[in-house]
């Protein structure tokens, strides 16, 4: 069953679909989609447990993501075998980042619940006062995608509910698993029924009929920026709150003082995290022309050196990407990009032999190529770098803007008038300096540009799912309030 409704699980009532090993191309599982009447059925279960949840105290909220966080934590090697047997990523990935990222990102929002932060009270205008409250939204409908499943799901859900807030996630329908897990351990937490649920089922169908959702007061949605877009539209028959966290196209910036081995492994790192599906993924080296052959021949070196595997495997740095079609429009741009010119120095195949049914595909690095071609303009979401020279600062900044995105960046020197300038120029949520894809649960995450609005992790992400009310209370009522007297005048 792949619905989580209401603190239980059920069935859906719409088309059956199948999940499909990347690994081997097999059918893993056959999944009973939701189809509206199930979102119904989530949204009603959300709307009947936000008051009681929101009316808790925030300590009382934060006991029980406590407890969640230690329940993911029992179920830990469980969550990260599944999270790999229906993405391909390597088990080690799983095991060190993802699992225990979520732990971390739970731990850290039942924490976060009771720190609400907020302009001062205080007299502003008389003899009044003025306060701040932040007051939970209702009912949030949230969509995942399919690349750090259990991740997106916390990043959705922990701030969503710390706050006071109800909610109804659906992940994508290749990866369902592991967010079903997380909403049951959330049940056996102690979290009332209907706090978290979980609808399986389509973009078009379960995604649409929960953004258009009049019981939904808000929208929050990580994934293409294509469907950001229509999200947008959706959600403004109803003028819902909409959080937007979309693609991303990130520069890695190599200025001449820069150290060229820890550029390099950076580099290499930073491209091949998750296959290349992370959005925050270095794909667009720009690299200072006195380094650049260096530097390539290096991440050329590198990239030979990753195992390429299968994900279960204790040695395996980069296991599968998430479908055989994804594979081949990752191949596709590479394709694409050595026929109208460009080199590539390493990859650019997916490897044979007992890898060959599964959607694998090599660390890859693309020189040559043009800036406005379309590996280097649009999201490849594989494990491929395009590196290009630049002679000077100014001409690094402005090829490391010029994309629609600006989701994360890196610069790497050791010259502190060109960090500060990077940090303030590359028009990017994050801007890492001598670093690649660190992320924290203290700091937020998040884009500029057509990379969407809105933040996901740190406090800032608890402001995006409250509303503020102002409050005033006066103690001077009647005639010697000024402003009733400048409006009608006590005579
Ligand atoms: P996607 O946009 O195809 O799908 C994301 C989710 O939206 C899925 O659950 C899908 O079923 C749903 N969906 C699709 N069409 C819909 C519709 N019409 N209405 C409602 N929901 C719909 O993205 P994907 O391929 O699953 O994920 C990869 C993308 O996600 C990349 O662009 C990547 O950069 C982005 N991403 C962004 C962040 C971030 O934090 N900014 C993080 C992870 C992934």
């Amino acid at each position: 069953m792949h619905q989580y409704i209401d603190g239980e699980y059920r069935d859906g009532h719409g088309e059956t679909g199948r999940r499909i090993d990347p690994t081997t191309g097999e059918v893993a599982e056959t999944i009973r989609y939701a189809d509206p009447t199930d979102v119904d059925a989530a949204v009603a279960a959300a709307k009947r447990a936000f008051p009681a949840w929101s009316a808790l105290s925030p300590a009382e909220r934060a006991d029980a993501m406590l407890r969640l966080a230690t329940e993911l934590d029992r179920r830990s090697g469980e969550l990260a075998a599944l999270e790999t047997a229906q993405t391909g990523k390597s088990l080690r990935m799983s095991t060190e980042f993802d699992v225990p990222g979520t732990i971390d990102n739970t731990a850290f929002f039942a924490g976060a619940a009771r720190q609400l932060q907020g302009l001062a009270a205080g007299e502003y205008a008389g003899r009044a006062t003025s306060m701040i409250r932040r007051e939970p939204i209702g009912v949030v409908g949230s969509i995942s995608p399919w690349n750090y499943p259990l991740q997106m799901a916390g990043w959705k859900i922990l701030p969503a509910i710390a706050a006071g807030n109800t909610i109804v996630l659906k992940p994508s329908e290749l990866t369902p698993g592991t967010s079903l897990i997380f909403a049951e351990a959330a049940t056996a937490a102690g979290l009332p029924a209907g706090v978290v649920n979980i609808v399986t089922g389509t973009g078009q169908v379960a995604g649409e009929h929960l953004v258009r959702h009049p019981d939904v007061a808000m929208t929050s949605f990580t994934g293409s920026t294509a469907v950001g877009r229509r999200i947008m539209e959706m959600a403004s028959a109803t003028a819902k709150r909409v959080h937007l966290e979309l693609g991303g196209k990130a520069p890695f910036v190599v200025f001449d003082d820069a150290d060229l081995e820890a550029a390099a492994r950076g580099a290499v790192g930073g491209s091949i995290i998750n296959g290349g599906q992370d959005c925050t993924a270095a794909t667009r080296a720009y690299v200072h022309h006195s380094l650049f052959e260096a530097f390539t021949e290096r991440v050329a070196e590198l990239m030979e050196q990753v195992v390429v595997g299968t994900p279960t495997e204790e040695a395996t740095d980069l296991g599968s990407l998430i479908t055989h079609a994804h594979r081949d429009k990752v191949a596709g741009f590479v394709d694409r990009a050595r026929a109208a010119g460009a080199r590539v120095l390493t990859g650019g195949e997916a490897p044979n032999g007992t890898l060959a049914a599964g959607a694998f595909y090599r660390p890859t690095l693309v020189v040559d190529a043009a800036q406005d071609s379309e590996i280097v303009q649009q999201e490849v979401f594989g494990p491929v770098l395009v590196a290009l020279p630049f002679d000077t600062d100014d001409d690094a900044i402005a090829l490391a803007n010029d994309t629609p995105y600006g989701l994360a960046a890196s610069a790497w020197t050791n010259d502190l008038n060109r960090s500060l300038r990077a940090s303030e120029e590359i028009q990017a949520g994050c801007v890492w300096i001598n670093d690649h894809i660190t992320i924290t649960s203290e700091m937020p995450h998040g884009g500029y540009k057509a990379s969407g609005f809105g933040k996901d992790m740190s406090p800032y992400s608890l402001e995006e799912y409250t509303n503020v009310k102002h409050v005033l209370a006066s103690r001077e009522p009647g005639p010697g309030r000024p402003w009733h007297d400048t409006v009608f005048r006590v005579r």
